[in-house]
């Protein structure tokens, strides 16, 4: 039916997999097919193969996955593995494939039931509904189904590592969908892989369609940052990113990650109070923002390290997995002249950050400063 997929675990029943599955996931559960056979001269159920999980999506509309479905199951008898009758030992028949595709608005799956006899039928199934017929649905119920097949498929190529497949229906989603919010959960990943064209298309998207909403414009200054800092643009765009964060803000005042963002363009221009002035207005209202507590205290290094060390130490205590803070605890120690200590923050950072060369460099120092 379909080169990847994986079957359920056995001994579960393939609906009950299901109820937990879309209870766990929702709109994210990935396809599930299962097939029921019979023996014809027994008049007996016979066992097929497990129920199969596809973490791909072949489909938009409900009628593209039922055309879908008619095609693949024709194939899949072809190929399938006739289970045999435990009674008469004869090949057993297939009766009839079923498909599960989640549509999270109506709350049911759409199944489709393929049958070789039969052909195509559209039934829907939910853990407290079971089996029945599918209602028709209105054009917006269809969009919603869309908007969750671009959400599975989206989910399932990211889970599967096949990003340029997620790239490439995160962009038909922003394109076709904008400013659906299950767009922007993607948008740290898509930033962290440097894929600041989808990411925009996104922002950009839901900008547009939520101005009130402090999240695109957010994003949209995010990543003129990030392309800035990559230099992929002039730091003449800053002028931008800072009129996103602005934004952001009218929406909604003290949005902290606005307020970093505007602290680190700040910081880039040199205006040093001015960063100093925003992330003290972050923390003012989330004293325990870890980057907030990290850039402030970047500043403060040179000019209070008793103060850095105090900001890393809680950022540390936010983030104990995080080698940065540990290592900007050590770089605060050794500017307040505590050497030994300073080589206890490092040696821990190091074992977050094995390959850290950055902490390499602070060990040495605070060697050296020990032999001084
Ligand atoms: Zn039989």
């Amino acid at each position: 039916m379909a080169t990847e997929y994986f079957t359920v675990p056995d001994n579960t029943s393939p609906l009950e997999y299901r109820a937990d599955q879309l209870e766990q996931v929702g709109a994210r559960a990935y396809d599930m097919v299962v097939s029921a056979w019979a023996c014809e001269a027994c008049k007996l159920a016979v066992g097929g193969p497990p129920a199969m999980i596809l973490p791909v999506v072949n489909y938009r509309l409900p009628a593209d996955l039922e055309e879908w479905v008619v095609e693949a199951g024709a194939g899949a008898v072809e190929d399938a593995e006739i289970p045999c009758c435990e009674g008469c030992g004869e090949n057993a028949e297939l009766g009839h494939i079923d498909y599960f595709a989640h549509h999270s608005a109506m709350q049911v799956d759409l199944v489709v039931r393929w049958s070789p006899a039969a052909g195509a039928q559209i039934l829907r199934w939910s853990p407290s509904l079971g089996f029945g017929p599918m209602p028709a649905m209105s054009e917006d119920e269809e969009r919603l189904f869309v908007r969750d097949a671009l959400l599975r498929g989206a989910s399932a190529a990211r889970d599967r590592d096949a990003g340029e497949e997620a790239d490439a229906i995160l962009l038909e989603a922003a394109e076709g969908l904008p400013g659906e919010s299950e767009w922007l959960d993607f948008l740290p990943w898509l930033s962290g892989r440097e894929k600041f064209s989808v990411a925009a298309a996104i922002a950009t998207g839901h900008a547009e369609a939520h101005p009130e909403d402090p999240e695109g414009h957010f994003w949209l200054g995010q990543i003129t940052v990030d392309l800035v800092a990559r230099k992929l643009w002039g730091e003449e765009k800053l002028g931008e990113a800072e009129a996103h964060f602005e934004r952001a803000l009218a929406c909604q005042p003290r949005h902290p990650f606005a307020l970093l963002g505007l602290a680190n363009v700040a910081r880039v221009r040199g205006d040093l109070a001015a960063a100093r002035r925003h992330l003290e207005n972050l923390l003012a209202r989330t004293p325990d923002h870890a980057e907030g507590l990290y850039t402030l205290a970047l500043i403060e290094l040179d000019g209070n390290p008793g103060r850095a060390l105090s900001l890393f130490e809680q950022g540390a205590a936010r983030r104990p997995r995080d080698a940065d803070y540990l290592r900007g605890m050590g770089r605060a120690l050794l500017a307040l002249g505590h050497p030994l200590e300073a080589q206890v923050a490092a040696f821990r950072a190091k074992q977050l950050a094995p390959r850290d060369e950055r902490i390499d460099e602070l060990l040495l120092a605070a060697l050296a400063a020990v032999k001084d």
